[in-house]
């Protein structure tokens, strides 16, 4: 089980999350079905042309009230048995070399009592009797899991450890401990449900004193079809319980960039400039022989910047009251989650755009460029902690986008940022950077236009950022010798970042002098812009004082 994605975000600000059980902190606004592909992105079998992506349907359950207290005993069970069988594996640690179906089959010999096996070693019965094998094998696939994530962290503990004893250092990091509390979802094997329909299925559950098959409503989303379906997983999200079913998705894989790129004039590139002002993200769709064919504006960076600030600014103050923050404890958590809330919100949204206006265009690839490490800015806390955050939102668009944009086959690659911003994407000399009513003279941070003096191309800065940044994607796709550079050989400050200065990649990359971007005025046909209209009924939501994505 992945966390859910609230949970493992919110880790960002939460001391309270635990390495192995989790702790649902708060609770997330009952909708009825959410729809959210997983992270897991993978290609079967290396060099084969199919590749699958794997997907979580999340769907509510309506049941009778008692029946809320027995999924409740029968995940309680679920995590006896689980936690049973990782002490098991903890006295059998040789368990972890086997595969996990072999493991399982040793475990069961250690600890089921069957004709054959009637005397195991640690029998299960002693603990618990009557568990169903289909129930007792899922307990132990999560205590394998476990198990096996525990074990790895031990032994790079272990192996860190040796290392900096041998170099002499001073080592204080504690071991990572084994889990204390079980709080997995239980995940139903097949025999463990049956008639499954787009809306009810039957449910075998531990009642807290028998086994019984209930029969529970089912709201949401329906499975897609052409899926292949995984084993549904009872989950408790407050007092809610829902079903997760993990669905696969097989479908043939894109070639690689190189090859596209390569082989075909005509491959789309849709690039992205990621932002941290008004425009969240700007994108351009041109063609590998370089002509131009759209541009996508993205506002609302302004607002979720406002929002955010306000926000921060009450933490502080809340702060500046109570004095002392308890260690190891979340302080205002009801702001925490409304910023976070807000920010993944964003976050999706401008990614589900992004890939849409990718498909839109019939591009092939999504290029971005790499983040840079972020440094602390100066000035107030809730500058600071806007700026981060910020810096973060374009992390997880990036991943949003990733793995949206690969449901629909098309692949995401970054580049390096050096100099993005500062770059003609018609003609690669330096351009000046300037705010409308200056003179476009030299380079001005975070201004939104630029002219290059040497051919005459003016336009929005963000725009001609997106287009270097695709026409670097090609031109590296074009050179695949070019091998990664060294480690950086110094660090400067980003251009386009006011509260937060970016750490660049001294990357030397030539620029793409083949490719000669055709520009034509700066309003160009297929310009778009694109504030977002419309969306802001998706996030409802959202708390009152933030209206996003409006004029
Ligand atoms: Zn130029």
């Amino acid at each position: 089980m992945h966390p859910s994605f609230f949970e493992r975000n919110f880790s960002l600000f939460s001391q309270s999350f635990h390495r192995f059980g989790r702790v649902p902190l708060f609770h997330r606004p009952r909708v009825l079905s959410v729809y959210k592909p997983s992270r897991t992105i993978s290609t079967l079998r290396r060099g084969s042309k199919v590749a699958k992506a794997t997907t979580t349907i999340r769907q509510v359950l309506n049941y009778q009230a008692d029946h809320g207290l027995w999924f409740a005993a029968n995940q309680a069970l679920f995590n006896r048995v689980a936690a049973f069988y990782f002490e098991v594996i903890a006295a059998h640690e040789k368990v972890l070399d086997l595969s996990n179906k072999d493991a399982l089959t040793a475990l069961e010999k250690l600890t089921h009592t069957t004709q054959k096996n009637p005397t195991p070693a640690i029998p299960l019965a002693e603990i618990v009797e009557h568990i169903p094998a289909m129930f007792r094998r899922a307990a132990i696939h999560a205590a394998l899991g476990s198990a096996r994530s525990f074990y790895s962290h031990l032994s790079k503990w272990r192996s860190r450890r040796e290392k900096a004893i041998a170099k002499g250092k001073k080592w204080t990091l504690r071991p990572p401990v084994p889990p204390r509390s079980w709080n997995k979802s239980a995940t139903l094997y097949a025999g463990q449900w049956k008639q499954r329909t787009g809306s009810s299925i039957v449910l075998k559950v531990w009642t807290g004193t028998c086994w019984s098959w209930i029969k529970v409503r089912i709201t949401g989303r329906e499975l897609p079809a052409d899926v292949e379906v995984g084993s549904p997983v009872l989950v408790r999200r407050g007092n809610q319980w829902w079903l997760h079913t993990s669905v696969e998705k097989q479908f043939s894989s894109p070639p690689k960039i190189e090859q596209q790129v390569t082989t075909n004039a005509e491959t789309k590139i849709c690039a992205v400039d990621l932002n941290l002002n008004e425009h969240v993200a700007v994108c351009t769709i041109q063609t590998v022989e370089g002509t131009i064919l759209a541009t996508k504006f993205m506002g609302g960076g302004r607002e979720i910047s406002g929002f955010r600030k306000k926000q921060l600014g009450r933490i502080a103050r809340n702060r500046g009251k109570t004095g002392m923050i308890a260690e190891g404890e979340q302080d205002n958590g009801d702001l925490w989650h409304k910023i976070n809330h807000v920010d993944d919100a964003l976050a999706h949204l401008v990614s589900a755009r992004i890939v849409q206006f990718a498909q839109q265009h019939e591009a092939s690839i999504l290029v971005f460029e790499h983040l840079g490490n972020l440094k602390p800015s100066r000035g107030k806390y809730s500058h600071r902690g806007n700026s981060k955050r910020a810096f973060w939102m374009k992390g997880r668009i990036f991943k949003y986008a990733k793995y949206k944009s690969y449901h629909e086959g098309i692949l995401t690659s970054r580049v390096n940022p050096r100099h993005t911003s500062r770059e003609c994407a018609r003609c690669h000399s330096l351009v000046a950077r300037y705010a409308s009513g200056q003179p476009p003279e030299g380079y001005t941070s975070g201004t939104p236009l630029v002219l290059c003096h040497q051919c005459g191309m003016r336009g929005d800065a963000d725009r001609n950022a997106s287009l270097v940044i695709g026409q670097r994607l090609i031109a590296r796709s074009q050179k695949p010798l070019q091998g990664k550079p060294p480690t950086p050989l110094f660090a400067e400050r980003g251009e386009k970042s006011p509260g937060v200065a970016v750490c660049q990649d001294a990357k030397h990359e030539e620029g793409p002098s083949l490719l000669q971007a055709r520009h034509a005025d700066r309003n160009e046909h297929g310009t778009a812009q694109d504030r977002l209209l419309g969306m802001a009924e998706r996030i409802s939501d959202i708390p009152h004082q933030l209206r996003l994505f409006t004029e």
